[in-house]
């Protein structure tokens, strides 16, 4: 793993504008791993310069050697596998086993299923006396954050470039080893120069700077709803396309006729995994009167199981967060059955997988999204108080039901105010749209409907 000192603009590594640098820190031991440039506005300016140079002759190439590109970055992901893995470990603390699977696994799927989608798409089509024609939408300008650092930049630049559009990137500034390392692997994939552009860089700064930019189209963040907000209002005065993928907190709604012990068993590693940083994670478990206390002690035990196989959050400042929220959940009275406040580990940013009992929704560790392994279990007594509680917070991102029978489980997730449900642990699908209801966001990531939001519709009429 080696840090470039450079940007990489209109397909070459460029030194930046500025000298500032940021440090990339190894969240799991402290130590200082490398750096990289802090782009800025100057910087930023160039790369959309270059995407929009590029931009007529990309929109211009046939799906199929779109498509063909696109293969050809997914065998480069599979070909550096482990130095991804290895990569993600390192700057995000993640365990190696976890960024094996899922942090370069699930880039190499998505990847692979835009290869198909853009040979596939029908980006024309006869409607009446009509041709409708799908045309990119343009510039693009991605801002990711750190949690599933590939991930979220291949489920960005993958259907923006199968739709013909061209990329500028601004990585979370904690990740940034990974987006270069993605940025060598468009370059071996052939794609061409400044079609895909990288500016490291700091979120008031670089990002700011690129979600403002005039030459921007559309804007593509993935992060915490505050800015997530502020990015979408500058889109609204600029009259420019945005999708917005914001935080979550979603209910894990165990219905009385459900396998209570794989309920919770699958419920509490859904939200330990990544160290709880995903922003679909059920932080929530929603159980009934009747098996409560059951549940309680199954959580608890699982917790503890996990001890010490659960990495670190990501830097000093999410630590420093996470234990506010829980000291906030002892302060209001929940009740704390697993883990606590206080650092596990004197080196690294270690939170205890923690769970808290006898959470009632107003809380604001049943409210806010946490971002930690932390989590809550509430009660309910009937179907309406859990869909109720379920439904009751600004977010609408995912969610989870479990009940004896599927028909049962469906009947609720359809009542639920979110755009993902997990039926009894059902599995991920990447190419299932991704998204979210009310504050969780605006537009899908993933499959066809991901790919749609990178396209335009012209009709000609004959
Ligand atoms: P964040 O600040 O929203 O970061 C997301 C991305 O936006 C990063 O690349 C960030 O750059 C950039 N950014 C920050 N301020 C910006 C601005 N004014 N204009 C344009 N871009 C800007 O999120 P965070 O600070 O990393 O995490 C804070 C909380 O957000 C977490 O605790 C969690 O609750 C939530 N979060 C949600 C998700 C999700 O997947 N939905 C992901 C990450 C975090 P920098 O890296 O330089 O800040
Ligand atoms: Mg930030």
């Amino acid at each position: 793993m080696k840090a470039h000192d450079g940007l990489y603009i209109d397909g070459a590594w460029r030194p930046a504008e500025g000298h500032d640098v940021i440090e990339v820190v190894n969240p799991a031991d402290e130590q200082a791993i490398g750096q990289v440039p802090a782009g800025t506005a100057a910087d930023v300016d160039a790369a959309v310069r270059a995407a929009r140079a590029a931009l007529p002759a990309w929109a211009a190439t046939a799906p199929a050697e779109r498509a063909a590109r696109l293969a050809a970055l997914r065998d480069v992901l599979v070909a550096r596998k482990d130095e991804i893995a290895e990569t993600v470990t390192a700057e995000l603390g993640a365990p190696l086993a976890f960024s094996q699977t899922v942090h370069a696994g699930v880039p190499i799927a998505v990847a692979g299923s835009y290869a198909e989608l853009a040979a596939a798409h029908a980006f024309e089509e006869k409607v009446g006396n009509s041709t409708v024609y799908q045309e990119p939408v343009g510039v693009v300008g991605a801002i990711t954050p750190w949690n599933y650092p590939l991930h979220q930049i291949v489920a960005k630049v993958a259907p923006a470039l199968a739709a013909g559009c061209t990329v500028v990137l601004k990585p979370a500034e904690n990740t940034p080893l990974t987006a270069q390392l993605f940025a060598e692997a468009i370059h071996e994939a052939g794609v061409p120069a400044g079609v895909f552009n990288l500016v490291t860089g700091l979120g008031p700064v670089a990002g700011q700077a690129l979600a403002e930019h005039p030459g921007v189209d559309l804007v593509s963040f993935t992060g915490s709803t505050a800015v997530g907000k502020r990015i979408g209002a500058a889109a609204g005065a600029a009259v420019k396309r945005v999708a917005l993928e914001l935080g979550g907190k979603s209910a894990n709604v165990i219905l009385p006729s459900a396998d209570l012990a794989k309920a919770v068993a699958v419920g509490v590693a859904n939200v330990m995994s990544n160290s709880g940083q995903t922003c679909s994670a059920w932080t929530r478990m929603l159980v009934h009167s009747d098996q409560y206390d059951e549940a309680v002690e199954l959580a608890a035990a699982a917790a503890a199981k996990y001890g010490d196989r659960i990495g670190p959050v990501v830097s000093a400042r999410q630590q420093a967060r996470v234990r506010g929220y829980i000291e906030k959940g002892v302060a209001e009275g929940a009740r704390l059955i697993a883990g606590g406040p206080e650092a596990p580990r004197e080196k690294g940013y270690f939170i205890s997988p923690t769970v808290f009992a006898d959470v009632t929704p107003e809380m604001t560790i049943a409210q806010e999204e946490i971002f930690g392994p932390v989590l809550t279990i509430l009660r309910y007594e009937d179907e309406e108080e859990a869909l109720r509680i379920a439904n009751g917070t600004v977010y609408g991102l995912a969610g989870a039901v479990w009940a004896a029978d599927e028909g049962e489980a469906v009947a609720f997730a359809r009542r639920m105010d979110t755009g993902q449900v997990d039926i009894n642990g059902g599995r991920f699908n990447p190419l299932a749209p991704f998204g979210g209801y009310k504050q969780s966001g605006v537009g899908r990531e993933l499959g066809a409907h991901g790919l749609a939001e990178y396209l335009q519709t012209k009709s000609l009429q004959f």
